[in-house]
């Protein structure tokens, strides 16, 4: 295989973004695997680069096609899925995969790419920080909140099918931890 895999799971809110962005800023090689999703585009996010919006109906067409390697209905009548062509996209031009999935997807990439994977599970030090950094991140309405906070307390759970638990409560020291455990893993 020409580039590895490099997946960052995490409950919604636990900081995983913000590593993952520090992550492609650094000179390792990486690419950011652009997800397909069927949620309303935030405000401040890109089609095409953060995601590729489209509708649960071209998105369940591309699951009867057999065009993803994984999907997910993470949220009630919510998809989110990578494509096939995404990984194929990043990895012909020999760079490796960055993916921030949720922890289903997760487990997932790594149980098919084994070896080529590293699987990074992003802890939040507790579910309340979890409520406050979802709160002030105002993306989200508070029923979203909850609904994500519900879906945290059964991924915290998962957290030991991962290679490495990062916990983030200092960014600066999570970043440094996710870095060391990359370059170890890329070197390999
Ligand atoms: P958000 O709506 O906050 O961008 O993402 C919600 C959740 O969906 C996050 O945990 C995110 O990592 C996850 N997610 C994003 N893309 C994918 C994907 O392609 N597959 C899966 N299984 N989950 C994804």
């Amino acid at each position: 295989m020409k580039g590895k895999l490099i997946i960052f799971s995490a409950p919604s809110g636990a900081g995983k973004t913000t590593i993952v962005k520090q992550m492609l800023d650094l000179e390792l090689n990486l690419e950011f695997s652009i997800s397909a999703c069927t949620r309303e585009k935030r405000f401040n996010e890109i089609n095409g680069k953060d995601y590729y919006f489209i509708s649960v109906q071209e998105f369940k067409k591309k699951i009867k096609e057999n065009e993803f390697i994984e999907w997910e209905e993470v949220y009630e009548g919510v998809f989110y899925g990578t494509l096939k062509s995404e990984i194929n996209r990043i990895t012909d031009k020999g760079k490796n995969v960055v993916f921030d999935i949720d922890v289903k997807g997760g487990i997932n990439i790594k149980n098919l790419y084994k070896d080529d994977a590293l699987s990074i599970f992003v802890m939040p030090p507790s579910i309340k920080h979890l409520e406050e950094r979802l709160k002030n991140r105002s993306t989200d309405s508070l029923e979203t909140i909850k609904k994500r906070l519900r879906k945290a307390e059964l991924e915290l759970q998962y957290a030991d099918r991962f290679d490495r638990v990062i916990i983030n409560d200092n960014l600066e020291k999570a970043v440094k931890e996710a870095k060391n455990t990359i370059l170890e893993f890329l070197e390999k």
